[in-house]
This record gives C-alpha cells, sequence and structure tokens, in this order.
C-alpha cells in the first residue's frame, strides 16, 4: 500500500471539532470517551459528551422548571483530551495534509488515515 507523505503544516488552532470523538487521558473522568458537544477555544477546552459531570444549583425561575441540582457537562481542557480515530480506534493526534485538490484535511497521526469523511 503506498502511503502518501503527509506534509505537515504547522498550526496553533483548536484541531478538535464539534462532533469528534475524544477520551480522556488525564483527570478523574481518565478513560472516559465521549462526542465534541462544543469548543472553547478561548478558554483553551471542550466540552464533552457524558464527561466531566458537575453539580450545579439551579433556582427555580418559573412553574414549569424546577430548581435543584442538575448534572452537567463542564469544559474540559484540550491538554487533557485525545481524539480516537474513527478509522483505527486508537487514541491519535491531528495531523494535517493538503490533499491533491488543495484542501486541508485532518489525518490520524497512528494510522496516516483521513479523520474527516
Ligand atoms: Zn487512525
Amino acid at each position: 500500500m503506498l502511503i502518501k507523505k503527509a506534509k505537515i503544516v504547522k498550526v496553533n488552532t483548536i484541531k478538535l471539532k464539534k462532533g469528534d470523538k475524544v477520551r480522556v487521558i488525564a483527570g478523574k473522568d481518565k478513560g472516559q470517551e465521549g462526542k465534541i458537544l462544543k469548543v472553547l477555544p478561548r478558554r483553551n477546552a471542550v466540552i464533552v459528551e457524558r464527561v466531566n459531570f458537575v453539580k450545579k444549583h439551579m433556582r427555580a425561575r418559573s412553574v414549569q422548571e424546577q430548581g435543584g441540582i442538575v448534572e452537567k457537562e463542564a469544559p474540559i481542557l484540550i491538554s487533557k483530551v485525545a481524539i480516537v480515530c474513527p478509522k483505527c480506534n486508537q487514541t491519535a493526534r491531528v495531523k494535517y495534509t493538503t490533499i491533491e485538490s488543495g484542501a486541508k484535511v485532518r489525518v490520524c497521526s497512528k494510522c496516516s488515515e483521513m479523520i474527516d469523511e
């Protein structure tokens, strides 16, 4: 199999996107996996589905809305999560490569497959 040599472009932007599957690699939720619900670039953090739950005390604002303790996902630092490659199912680093059409795509550092379809 011929593997095209990936041209690495150095970027400081966040390489994770909403919908990416990630695994927590540090902290109390280590080992948990989930999809990214939101990327918070200014906080260098992401909100991951069902990960880093915190209890929040909510005040009832209306009759329909009950007060009490609500569990909600809190942001988790990007350095504490790693993307799980949809192709090889391993945690990997995201690399960028430019394909023939000139588009910049994300590839897995482990299997060199494209992460995005
Ligand atoms: Zn991979």
